[in-house]
C-alpha cells in the first residue's frame, strides 16, 4: 500500500455547525490548560463565550514532564469541563493520552486532542482512525514535516479523515522561547494533506508577550484558527501559567483580529 489517503484534496472539518478550513473564517479555541476546578473552568466558559470563542478547552489527563507535577483531575475534570461546555453552549475538546481512557473520552469531548508526546504514538493513531469524531493532532515537538504528516496518515489511513492539524512549535538549539514555532509548517501541511492546519502559540512560545503577534503572523498565513491557553488567574495556574492570558488579555486580542 503506497497510496495516500490524504492527498492534498481539501478537507472541512465540522462539528456540529461549526466548520474549520480554507472556506471558513478561522475558529477560537480557548481555555486553560488544565481544569482544575468546577468554578474555574465554568468562569472561564461563560466569559470566554460572551468574548465570541468556538470550542472550550481544557486538559484533564496532563502529560506532565515531572510526575510530581499536577497531573489533571481526570475524569472528575472531565465532568466539570463537560458541565461547563454545556453551560456556555461550546463544544469541548480535551487531550487523550492513552488508549484505555478511549471510551471516557469520546463520551464527553466532541473533539480529541493528541498532544504532542503522543504524535508518534501509532498504536494510539490506528485506534483514532476507528472512530469518527474529530482528532486535533498536534505536532510532535522533534517532528518533521513528513513525520507529522504520516501521523495524520495513519489516522486517516484507518479511516478518519476528520483530523485538524495543530502547529505547536518545535524543539531548537534557541531557549529564549519554549519552542520555536514554525509557521512555514503552515501553508505546507495545508497543501500537502488538505487538512485544517492551527496554531497553539501559548506552547509554540510559551511566553505571554508573544501569543499576540504569533496569533496575527499565524493567521496571516493562512491558519484555520487558533488555539490559547487562557486562565482567570494565570498566576495561581496548576500547569502553564507563565504562557496563559487572563480574560481580559484574551478579550482585547479577539477583539483586535476581528
Ligand atoms: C496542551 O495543549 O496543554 C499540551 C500539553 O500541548 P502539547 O501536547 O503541544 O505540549
Ligand atoms: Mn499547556
Amino acid at each position: 500500500m503506497n497510496k495516500k489517503v490524504l492527498t492534498g484534496e481539501k478537507i472541512t472539518i465540522s462539528i456540529k455547525d461549526l466548520k474549520i478550513g480554507d472556506n471558513h473564517s478561522p475558529i477560537f479555541i480557548a481555555g486553560p490548560c488544565s481544569v482544575e476546578s468546577k468554578e474555574q473552568i465554568l468562569e472561564t466558559a461563560l466569559k470566554l463565550k460572551e468574548i465570541g470563542i468556538h470550542v472550550l478547552r481544557g486538559g484533564v489527563f496532563k502529560p506532565r514532564t515531572s510526575p510530581y507535577d499536577f497531573q489533571g483531575l481526570e475524569i472528575e475534570g472531565l465532568k466539570y469541563l463537560k458541565e461547563a461546555g454545556d453551560a456556555a453552549n461550546l463544544p469541548i475538546i480535551t487531550e487523550l493520552m492513552d488508549e484505555k481512557n478511549m471510551d471516557l473520552v469520546l463520551e464527553y469531548a466532541d473533539i480529541i486532542q493528541i498532544g504532542s508526546r503522543n504524535m508518534y504514538n501509532y498504536s494510539l493513531l490506528k485506534a483514532l482512525g476507528k472512530i469518527k469524531k474529530p482528532v486535533l493532532l498536534k505536532r510532535g515537538m522533534s517532528a518533521s514535516i513528513r513525520e507529522w504528516s504520516m501521523a495524520a496518515e495513519y489516522i486517516a489511513a484507518y479511516g478518519n479523515k476528520n483530523i485538524i492539524l495543530c502547529e505547536r512549535g518545535i524543539r531548537t538549539f534557541e531557549t529564549y522561547t519554549r519552542n520555536t514555532l514554525d509557521l512555514a509548517a503552515v501553508p505546507i501541511m495545508k497543501k500537502e494533506t488538505g487538512l485544517p492546519v492551527i496554531v497553539d502559540p501559548s506552547h509554540g512560545t510559551g511566553i505571554r508577550e508573544l501569543i499576540a503577534p504569533m496569533s496575527k503572523a499565524a493567521l496571516a498565513c493562512g491558519a484555520n484558527g487558533l488555539m490559547i491557553e487562557v486562565h482567570p488567574n494565570p498566576e495561581k495556574a496548576l500547569s502553564d501559567g507563565h504562557q496563559s492570558l487572563t480574560l481580559d488579555q484574551y478579550k482585547e486580542l479577539f477583539d483586535e483580529i476581528k
